[in-house]
């Protein structure tokens, strides 16, 4: 007898592991582990799910040309070079599928966002993995790895879990340096938080370049993580080939209302951002102030690190003991540290407020 067996890389790939939602005996969680904005779903987009419900039976428009329009008119981009996926992470392994394969080499930084890992072994792409430079992504390093056989390079800006963004021109430079049969994926899943007002989430890039991929997702500042909804804007003969391998209903009918009512729900992105702004700040300053080394965060997270693995997991058991889930980050290749959303008010405070008792019973 012969075992059924996949394509070999496919065992080298660890499942994904998400941010856990649950604790036993413990009544109220906060869960800060996904990032999942702090204000949850924006109303009008509840709204059209409810009112969704009621054409359950109809099959969506495969071409999501409504919400295409509505993306395209908020960020000002033409949506015939923009396609949505159910999840971002749907539109990044079609990518990577599509470009990728055996014999080719994805190149991403060493704590970058793991779907590029695992996505990158399924396609049976070698995954490079290249040193940052004090948790910032090094563009000559990603240069210097690159080789006949690289493909892919996948860059989080800013990145996901360090909160780290590297600046336009270090983008730009990495684009330049690059072959152009490369695609350069640019994944901006936290774009919209972003206050620096230099920062390109990749719409210039994919403008002035054939080889350019921007991701962006409903999952984050949208609060729409469950409704699993991602957009990417490309360059038109990239846009041809996800029209060639994307499933004909990708994105559910829900979904498209939701994303559509979201985008049109008033002040929502200014709301929370001024949040995010005012409570990441305070995280960071109570962290730094219990003698917590909190990483510069341009994202609605912040990397909190103990010094030590050890430090982390006994961080992370007396956040646990109070009912609040951060995120382990090992996986990430940065197991003295833990990443921690920005929240609501009460549970920044709660976090503060636990991790300086935490400090100071570690060190009485
Ligand atoms: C959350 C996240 C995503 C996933 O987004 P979905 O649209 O929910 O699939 C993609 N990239 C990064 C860096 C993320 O943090």
């Amino acid at each position: 007898m012969t075992a059924l067996l996949p394509r070999p890389s496919i065992l080298s790939i660890e499942p994904y592991v998400g941010g856990e939602s649950k604790l036993p005996g413990v009544n109220r969680i906060i869960k800060l582990s996904s990032n999942e904005g702090a204000f949850g779903p924006p109303p009008m987009a509840v709204e059209a799910i409810t009112a969704m419900a009621r054409e359950a039976h109809r099959y969506p428009d495969g071409g999501a040309t409504r919400l295409r329009e509505a993306i395209g008119a908020r960020f000002g981009l033409d949506p015939a070079r923009i396609v949505c996926g159910n999840g971002s992470d749907e539109l990044i392994a079609y990518l990577i599928l599509a470009y990728g394969g055996e014999g080719t080499e994805l190149i991403m930084p060493a704590h970058g966002f793991v779907m590029y890992d695992l996505t990158g072994r399924y396609a049976g792409c070698r995954v490079i993995k290249v040193p940052e430079r004090n948790l910032v992504a090094d563009v000559d390093a990603m240069l210097a790895a690159v080789g006949p056989r690289t493909k892919l390079v996948c860059l989080v800006n800013p990145n996901n879990p360090t909160g780290a963004l590297l600046p336009r021109n270090e983008v730009e430079r990495l684009r330049a340096g690059l072959r152009d049969d490369i695609l350069l994926i640019l994944d901006a899943a936290y774009a919209e938080y972003v206050t620096d007002p230099d920062y390109d989430p990749g719409q210039a890039l994919v403008d002035a370049s054939g080889n350019t991929v921007m991701t962006r997702t409903f999952s984050k500042i949208f609060g729409l993580g469950g409704m699993r909804l991602g957009w990417a804007y490309m360059p038109p003969n990239v846009a041809d080939v996800l029209a060639r391998i994307r499933g004909p209903f990708n994105v559910n009918a829900a979904a498209i209302q939701a994303g559509i009512a979201a985008l049109a729900e008033p002040g929502w992105i200014e709301r929370s951002v001024a949040h995010n702004e005012e409570w990441r700040a305070k995280l960071s300053a109570g962290l730094e102030a219990a003698g917590i080394k909190a990483w510069p965060s341009a994202c609605n997270f912040v990397l909190a690190d103990f010094g030590t693995a050890e430090g982390a997991v006994a961080a992370d058991a007396a956040l646990r003991a109070r009912g609040v889930i951060a995120r382990m980050v090992g996986g990430y290749a940065l197991p003295s540290c833990l990443r921690i959303t920005v929240g609501t008010a009460e549970e920044c405070q709660m976090v503060i407020d636990a991790l300086t008792e935490f400090m100071r019973t570690k060190s009485s």
